[in-house]
């Protein structure tokens, strides 16, 4: 048995399926001339076998994806099938070059070559070929590879990471949850298992040393417990919470329709958070009164070039539509940090987190902006969309990006193009900085929403996805806490409002001293909207400003946990 931290709360009972990358070595001896014809036979073998693994990929994906998408897997094939690398493998054997040898060796000649090449096209070949190379090496070794694509009904995934882009692959019919060694609780992964209500546990830093394919796991995502292969009693006892837990889920789905207000009147606005089309279904089935955060970059991945303004234009349309009449903030691309896109080619960085960006990058790439802006605005005219900036630091910043918005609407005006021209545009506040000016950039927008995730991570120093120092991660830190007052404040005075779509929102018990703070709208994943809607229901306005006040000013975060817990006691 072992923890970590829980992602997604839930509990799930399946088989493992371990998602490690084989270590292998490769062959350092001198073959006998007796053996350069198996091993030519073997290499031959490796190169069907690749080609055979590609081409069922490369269906798969036509399917899923589409034909466009598929192509790249067409260039893979053609890298297996590459004549002059064979000859140049079977050259190497003549040689009495162990066939691993040979081919490995091989694919870092050619490798190298073309990195010296300056030209994007072949640099790109790079990656492919060190892509099918390793296949192809460990098909020779005879090392299964290991695909979240084929793994059954009732699989637990258990990996050292998980990047956003395979989470995104994940068949919720097939997977009921997954276990990582590393990341946190904001980690995108983690992000994107609420979203999806699949039960996860990350930076348990031993799940792939202790976990082997086919054991049987029982991921415990509410007591942060993950047991393998335990006896039938233990099974049962945690079928029985299960059961429990689906009992609470109906309990609670009845405060649906109800609004967030406090025993003595003060409203709330409770939305969700989404990454994708499909999770405005999560969001209607709870509750959600609006969207508070539609995280666009998800639309960005798993593919392999840019979406284009009319693929952008149908989700962000279809997004506004589902949530007809309800809010839908709508933030533009904020990739970097622990969130890649392959086709950008983005530079290896050495602080991604305080690196090229969000709007850093969208600043040097301004058609990536146009395009999102110009799908955003056409889409407003099909609902009540608002554009909100990740990562601004200052007013510079926001004002620049208010003359980008305002160009294009005079673009589209001069098109004939429909838009609602009153679109509210705000920006996230998840930089110390932009606590620090949050009096003057207020001047400048519509409104703010917290990112907790991120400013935590900022105010505190303390990378949010590093579970080495998971524990020094807390929004209740007072200094977190003070940022959050004066921004919420700030806004007040100015007439405006301020959300929050960082995880803390959705934490029932941190959203008590929020609520006591002021805060206007709070944005959570789906599933904890029914939860945090009825703590707040149950509370006086009256009385949680008077303890969020306490809060602020307490010395440590001890303390503020201490000041919290006796007030719920209490009431
Ligand atoms: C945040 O930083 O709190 C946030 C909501 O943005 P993301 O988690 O996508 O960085
Ligand atoms: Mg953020």
């Amino acid at each position: 048995m072992f923890s970590g931290i829980i992602a997604s709360s839930g509990v799930a009972i399946g088989k493992a399926f371990v998602l490690k990358e084989a270590e292998f070595q490769i062959s350092d001896g001198v073959l006998d001339s007796s053996e350069v014809d198996a091993n030519i036979a073997r290499f031959k073998d490796a190169i069907a076998k690749t080609v055979e693994q590609l081409e069922a990929i490369r269906d798969k994906a036509a399917a899923k994806l589409g034909e466009e998408e598929a192509e790249v897997f067409e260039g893979h094939i053609l890298v297996a099938t590459d004549e002059e690398l064979e000859e140049e493998v079977v050259e190497a054997i003549k040689g009495l070059k162990p066939a691993d040898a040979a081919l490995s060796e091989t694919i870092a000649t050619n490798v190298a070559m073309l990195a010296e090449l300056d030209d994007p096209y072949l640099r790109e070949r790079v990656a492919d070929i060190k892509d099918v190379g390793r296949r192809m090496v460990k098909n020779l070794l005879g090392i299964d590879m290991a695909s979240l694509e084929d793994v059954a009904h009732g699989t637990i995934i258990i990996a050292d990471d998980l990047t956003p882009s395979e989470t995104s692959q994940i068949d919720l019919e097939r997977v009921w949850g997954f276990i990582t060694n590393i990341g946190g609780r904001t980690s995108h992964s983690a992000i994107m298992a609420r979203s999806l209500e699949l039960p996860a546990i990350v930076g348990a830093k031993v799940a792939t040393d202790c976990i082997q394919n086919g054991d049987t796991v029982v991921l415990d995502a509410i007591n942060n417990k993950v047991l393998v292969n335990p006896d039938q009693s233990a099974i049962d006892s945690y079928k029985t919470l299960q059961a429990q837990l689906d009992e609470e889920r109906k309990e609670l789905s009845k405060l649906k329709d109800l609004p967030c207000t406090t025993v003595d009147g003060k409203q709330f606005e409770i939305c969700s958070n989404i990454g994708t089309v499909k999770d405005t279904e999560g969001a209607n089935r709870h509750g959600a009164e609006g969207v508070g955060l539609y995280r666009t970059e998800f639309l960005f991945m798993d593919r392999t070039q840019m979406p284009t303004e009319e693929e952008q234009f149908d989700a962000y349309k279809a997004v506004a539509e589902a949530m007809s009449d309800r809010p839908v903030v709508i933030r533009t691309l904020d990739i970097g940090g622990d969130k890649d896109l392959p086709y950008l080619d983005l530079p290896q960085e050495l602080n991604p987190f305080l690196g090229w960006r969000a709007i850093r990058m969208c600043f040097d790439k301004p058609e990536i902006l146009n395009t999102q802006l110009r799908a955003i605005l056409r889409a407003s005219a099909f609902g009540k969309l608002k554009i909100m900036f990740p990562m601004v630091i200052s007013v510079e910043e926001a004002r620049r990006l208010k003359q980008i918005v305002a160009d294009v609407k005079a673009e589209l005006t001069s098109e004939g193009i429909a838009f609602d021209d009153t679109v509210e545009v705000g920006i996230m506040v998840e930089t110390p900085a932009a606590v620090m000016v949050a009096d003057l950039l207020i001047q400048e927008m519509d409104f703010f929403s917290i990112g907790t995730n991120d400013l935590t991570q900022y105010i505190l120093a303390v990378d949010r996805g590093n579970e080495m120092i998971a524990d020094m991660y807390d929004p209740m830190a007072p200094a977190v806490l003070r940022a959050i007052k004066r921004v919420i404040d700030c806004s007040h005075e100015a007439g405006k409002w301020t959300g929050m779509c960082g995880e803390m929102a959705g934490d029932e018990h941190a959203s008590l001293i929020l609520a006591g703070l002021g805060l206007d709208e709070f944005s959570m994943s789906a599933t904890s909207i029914p939860r945090v809607k009825k703590v707040l229901r149950s509370h006086k306005y009256e009385e949680l400003k008077v303890m969020a006040e306490a809060a602020v000013n307490q010395p440590t975060t001890e303390d503020v946990k201490a000041l919290l817990n006796d007030f719920i006691a209490r009431h």
